[in-house]
């Protein structure tokens, strides 16, 4: 990375969701620290015509075709003294993560399409930002491999992942952190009170009506079955070299506490604020430094008590199913996550019910077989056959 330069030179993949959108909040706010480079999109031309008019990227992305020439077509009717060049298709995600005039990739795309794209960002050294869990933990060991050999700084994001990072000692060598455990917090969801038939006939509308965070559908989904804290759990592992079962799951349904790290000698840390993603997307942007994120005081008074359980797992099985994935190794985390992405999608689409999510999430894990990913395509063949299984898997259920 260079910084020479007097502005960190920012890629945004995935500008136009939850993530990428707060993101751009916070960087409007800064614009003597940070120029944008490229911003993403799938297919939402409205809003990322829109931020290039805001932020005046060199470059856009579309995945879509007819929407890059769309957008391009809208481009043209504000003329501007240095246009924004659009691209489009999955290379272009790829070129404009990895190109030599970045130093800052936010990787916010959601799902398995950001493995690619995310790579690129760590293959050649960027300081990573990491909000994009589903490709650490479909590619695990090979990531942080990645990471390691390109010298790339890899920031979480995740509101969790962020707490434990500030919790963590930032000086010294890892095998002199002293850690017991560390205890990942999450709220419970929006059906965590509901009884265990209505869990199962959640529908995509209760299920993505968060309590506390404003949030993509696909994690919000993912929140309502806990198979988001099983994904953070694999997360967690890789990020921090932790085995699984020194990471505790915590139920914490106010999300104002966003984690705590445990010691040796029994000293607890624990990273508090407003259930804001502004907060950990400023903190690792400026990091090591601190900048102002937009975010108003956290009112301790008002909240008044915090309140701590153990996680439902009879009535969220999803989180059983993850952490037995976590302990068995990368294979099984791109399987798992593989195979909840193609429920999650059946279960929005109206296929099938919220019940039936898991269901087909063990049967695919129970009849899947597969070897250790040696290599990136591996992972991606390994994603392929398991979204094959999980759409039969579904196909014989809808
Ligand atoms: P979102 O659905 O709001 O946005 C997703 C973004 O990815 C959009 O810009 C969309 O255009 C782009 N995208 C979608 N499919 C794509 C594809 N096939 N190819 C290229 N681009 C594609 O999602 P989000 O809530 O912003 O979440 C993004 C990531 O951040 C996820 O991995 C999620 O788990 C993680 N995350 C989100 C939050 C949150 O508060 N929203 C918190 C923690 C972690
Ligand atoms: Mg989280």
């Amino acid at each position: 990375m260079s910084m020479n330069h007097s502005k960190q030179r920012v890629t945004v993949l995935g500008s136009t969701g939850s993530i990428g959108v707060n993101t751009l909040d916070v960087l409007a706010r800064h614009p003597d620290g940070f120029s944008v480079f490229a911003l993403t999109a799938h297919k939402r031309v409205d809003l990322l015509l829109q931020q290039c008019l805001q932020f005046s990227p060199t470059y856009a992305v579309m995945s879509d075709e007819a929407a890059a020439q769309q957008l391009t077509q809208q481009l043209k009717e504000h003329p501007v003294d240095v246009p924004t060049q659009v691209l489009n298709g999955k290379q272009a995600l790829a070129d404009v993560a990895g190109h030599n005039d970045v130093d800052t990739v936010m990787a916010a795309i959601v799902g398995g399409a950001g493995l690619l794209p995310t790579m690129a960002a760590v293959q050649t050294g960027k300081k990573v930002l990491l909000a994009n869990k589903e490709s650490l933990v479909m590619a695990g060991r090979l990531f942080m491999e990645a990471v390691k050999v390109s010298g790339a700084e890899l920031l979480p994001i995740d509101s969790e992942h962020n707490a434990i990072f500030q919790c963590l000692p930032q000086v010294g060598d890892d095998s002199t952190r002293h850690i017991r455990k560390i205890l990942l917090t999450g709220s419970g969801g929006p059906l965590r009170a509901l009884s265990a038939e209505a869990i199962r006939a959640a529908t995509p509308e209760q299920a993505c009506a968060h309590p506390n965070w404003s949030m993509g559908r696909k994690i919000s989904v993912d929140s309502a079955s806990l198979m988001n804290k099983g994904l953070e759990l694999i997360e967690a592992k890789w990020l921090f070299d932790v085995s699984p079962s020194a990471i505790d799951v915590v139920i914490h349904p106010q999300s104002i506490i966003h984690s705590m790290v445990e010691y040796v000698d029994g000293s607890v840390l624990a990273q508090l604020g407003n259930p804001d993603m502004r907060t950990p997307i400023a903190c690792a942007l400026a990091y090591p430094q601190r900048m102002d994120a937009g975010v108003g005081s956290l009112d301790i008074i008002a909240a008044a008590r915090l309140d701590f359980e153990a996680p439902n797992m009879q009535d969220f099985p999803a989180l059983g199913v993850a952490i037995d994935a976590a302990e068995s190794g990368t294979g099984a985390a791109a399987v798992l996550n593989a195979a909840n992405e193609v429920a999650v999608a059946a279960f929005l689409e109206g296929k099938i019910s919220f019940g039936a999510m898991t269901d087909s999430l063990q049967n695919v894990m129970q009849n899947a077989h597969w070897q250790e990913p040696k290599s990136l395509s591996d992972v991606l063949e390994l994603d392929a056959y398991a979204r094959s299984i999980a759409m039969q898997q579904i196909g014989t259920l809808c």
